[in-house]
């Protein structure tokens, strides 16, 4: 990478300072909302008031990181728990990715044991559900998502009140509001 001149020009914030490449040990960041720590990140900072400048080259060096992290964690379902779950399902690789919406190029990509590249979040999230589903027979979806957050640092607060069954489908979470259908 070139690191010198990753962040070498005047300051489009304020205009007067000159944007230095600046290399960070520990440097706390969000990916995809998430936390993380990288551990030697290089941002361009401003010499006049210090505003700080990102790069995308580095931003998507910090979320490979971040994902090699995280399969190191296991966060996602490995390539052999994929390839259980579709086989308990009766499944080609064709028909699971039309069960979860995604490409049979996609799954044969998930499944291979030395894999690129994970799950997307939410495809591994959707698996996750359909095994619990699947082992369980009903499953709390909400609580369930809340859960997986909860295990990487993020906790999300449901904003419930009292919901009568009318408005049942008005379910606002903080970030986010998902409307789903109720069942006449
Ligand atoms: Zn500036």
């Amino acid at each position: 990478m070139k690191t010198q001149s990753l962040f070498e020009y005047p300051c489009p914030e304020c205009g007067i300072g000159k944007v230095h490449t600046t290399r960070v040990r520990n440097y706390k960041t969000k990916i995809k909302g998430y936390p993380f720590i990288v551990d030697e990140a290089l941002i361009g900072v401003c010499d006049h008031r210090g505003v700080e400048q990102f790069a995308p080259e580095e931003t998507r060096r910090w979320e490979e990181q971040f994902f090699r992290v995280l399969e190191a964690r296991h966060a996602f379902l490995s390539p052999q728990e994929i390839t259980a779950l579709r086989n308990t399902l009766g499944l080609s690789m064709e028909d699971f990715g039309r069960l979860i919406g995604c490409t049979r190029q996609s799954i044969s990509a998930w499944e291979k044991v030395d894999r690129a590249a994970s799950p997307s979040w939410m495809a591994d999230l959707l698996m996750k559900l359909v095994r619990q589903s699947l082992h369980a027979g009903m499953v709390d979806v909400l609580r369930m998502l809340l859960d997986e957050a909860k295990q990487w640092g993020v906790v999300i607060e449901i904003r419930s009140r009292a919901i009568s069954p009318e408005e049942r489908e008005d379910v606002a979470l903080r970030t986010k509001r998902v409307r789903r259908e109720v069942p006449s």
